[in-house]
């Protein structure tokens, strides 16, 4: 079932009003959401879906349903039932998802910090990590530190484009992460631009000015293997 991704459009929206569309072993389809479902290494969105009368189904997780502009919202085992056609408020846990947020737009600028193809990447609440195809040798902390602090000091503001699929093709740089190819099929890609820094194809939810992540610092550099060297980064 179809759902409307407002979070595409405004990841700030905290919530929003929704009627219930189907119901599954797996979860819950709305109409339309604010919910981020899991996906491109960020994590899916928590909150809640509250009935007009106030019963209150909480929400551990949202995942990508059939096609690609779904969202499933899972319940908490044991929550109430819902009902097709129900009118809620689904709302998120907001803190954790600025979180993701935040991490998420560190992680875009740590991409260009370090010129190597990405392999992998992941993003949690207090953390992130991106794994480079490079030598070790090639890796230093301090140097990423400094770099990607830099960056972020000049509050940059970042920017949702959209282009067609054979844009894209034309210009195959734009995809650096080699795991994560773009969705397709839709006839247009979302890409994240950071003027002078950034642009890349990206569905996941980001800061507007690069100045709300604060500080960031590496946590470590390992290597999980011949391709793939890991930069992990928190909040400093
Ligand atoms: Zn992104």
């Amino acid at each position: 079932m179809t759902c409307e991704l407002l979070f595409r459009d405004d990841a700030y929206l905290k919530s929003c009003a929704a009627r219930v569309v189907a119901l599954s072993e797996r979860g819950i389809e709305l109409d339309r959401t604010v919910f981020y479902p899991r996906g491109g290494g960020q994590p899916g969105d928590t909150g809640g879906l509250r009935r007009a009368d106030g019963v209150e189904v909480r929400i551990v997780d949202a995942r990508q349903g059939e096609g690609a502009a779904t969202v499933v919202h899972v319940p908490e085992p044991g929550a109430p039932a819902l009902a097709v056609g129900d009118l809620v408020t689904a709302e998120l846990d907001w803190e954790r998802r600025y979180a993701h947020m935040r991490i998420h737009t560190a992680l875009h600028v740590l991409s260009c910090v370090v010129a190597a193809p990405v392999t992998g990447g992941n993003i949690a609440a207090d953390k992130g990590r991106l794994d480079f195809d490079i030598e070790m040798s090639r890796l230093d902390a301090e140097r990423i530190e400094r770099d990607l602090n830099a960056l972020l000091e000049r509050d940059g503001v970042t920017e949702t484009v959209w282009i067609t699929d054979a844009e894209l093709d034309a210009q195959p740089e734009l995809v650096k992460t080699m795991s994560v190819q773009p969705p397709r099929g839709a006839g247009r890609v979302r890409l994240l631009k950071i003027p002078g820094i950034d642009l890349q194809p990206c569905g996941g939810t980001h800061v507007r000015h690069l100045a709300e992540i604060g500080r960031i610092k590496v946590l470590r550099l390992r290597s999980e293997g011949k391709r793939n060297k890991r930069v992990e980064i928190g909040f400093a």
